[in-house]
């Protein structure tokens, strides 16, 4: 599937999104809920996570993407705002640095960018799409990252082949099940050698995550059952309605009801602990957000004189007020959800 971008198709516009999640006729408003949680106006709290961003760039386009990421996009951070982020983790006590895209390995400076940061002694982790590490260039990645002691972080929709490769593309899930065995031989996910190892799922459909804690126990058995592959987590992470989930929701004529069910379950526990109260996200080419979603719908933080790395202002920062829209009923419903799994 191409991107919206390559598509010339409407909703590859932040503003085009916005303006579509807002014609829907919501029974109430994140605002308002937040209101009724006492969290509004939603303030940071400690920040713990630098989430960097470092390009569009992808080997796949899957369906759900809210990156609208794939192989036609040209948008990679360069060295030097890399360079920025390292000057900014070092004048702030920020223990961990996530590095996220589209693909983030294919950025050509990503090998350059965890070993500064791991000479730095931060966390480090790389949120894989896992065909990446099947591909020619990369293939030498799983030991790059173990030796550098990476946390992974690995998408994958589901156990099965059909509901991988629906969403992903034909031949994903094989691809992926053989990077998970390569990573596996390294000691990734044995729980013995520290080398983390997560995946990721999101439901295939316009579905909330089941639990998170059932889910993890099945897929563990499932992927050591049928092809003795170990992980140490499982996050569920909600399809948030934005750019191709967005398109796809629209198209499938399940937009309404699905942004209807969010906001129905929205859940204050969920609500205090949303990942844009701990974590910045940086663009790629610098610009500061709250959290990736908000970057891809082009809402930059609140705090004007600290908009982009290049200015970064941690005490600034720590005063802004996040700033909020519907798609963010998608972090607060049931469990909730965030870069790190279910919240409540
Ligand atoms: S969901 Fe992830 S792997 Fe799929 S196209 Fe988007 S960035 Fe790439
Ligand atoms: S979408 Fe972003 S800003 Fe909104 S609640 Fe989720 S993490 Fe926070």
């Amino acid at each position: 599937m191409p991107t919206l971008a390559s598509r010339g198709e409407p909703l590859a516009s932040a503003r085009e999104q916005l303006g579509t999640l807002h014609r829907l006729p919501l029974a109430t408003g994140f605002e308002t809920e937040l209101e009724g949680a006492k969290l509004w106006p939603l303030r940071p709290t400690r920040l713990e996570i630098l989430q960097l961003n470092v390009g569009k760039l992808c080997n796949q386009t899957c369906r759900h993407c809210h990156v609208d990421a794939g192989p036609d996009r040209r948008e990679v951070m360069s060295r030097e705002t890399m360079e920025l982020c390292l000057s900014a983790l070092e004048r702030a006590d920020i223990p961990t640095v996530d590095i996220t895209g589209g693909a983030p390995e294919l950025n050509p400076n990503f090998r350059w960018l965890v070993e500064q940061c791991r000479a730095r002694d931060r966390h480090v982790i790389d949120r894989c799409n896992l065909t990446v590490l099947e591909t020619g260039a990369h293939r030498d990645l799983p030991e790059f990252l173990a030796d550098n002691r990476v946390e992974l972080v690995c998408s994958l929709p589901h156990y099965r082949k059909l509901g991988t490769d629906r969403q992903r593309g034909s031949g994903v899930y094989d691809k992926s099940i053989s990077a998970l065995r390569r990573l596996n031989a390294l000691g990734y996910g044995d729980g013995k050698s520290g080398l983390r190892l997560v995946l990721v799922t999101n439901p295939v459909g316009a579905l909330l995550p089941q639990c998170q804690a059932s889910l993890e126990a099945e897929w563990k058995r499932e992927l050591e059952r049928q092809h003795g592959v170990q992980f140490d987590a499982l996050y569920g992470l909600t399809n948030m309605p934005i750019s191709r989930f967005l398109e796809w929701l629209r198209d499938s004529g399940n937009l309404e009801e699905y942004m209807a069910r969010l906001a129905a379950a929205f859940n204050p526990a969920a609500a205090a602990g949303v990942m844009c109260r701990n974590t910045l996200s940086v663009g790629w080419d610098g610009t500061l957000f709250d959290c990736d979603f908000n970057q891809m719908l082009e809402l930059p933080v609140a705090e004007a004189t600290s908009r982009h790395i290049r200015n970064f202002d941690p005490e600034r920062l720590r005063e802004r007020d996040i700033v909020v829209d519907r798609h963010c009923f998608g972090c607060t419903a049931g469990a909730g959800s965030s870069c790190g799994g279910s919240l409540a």
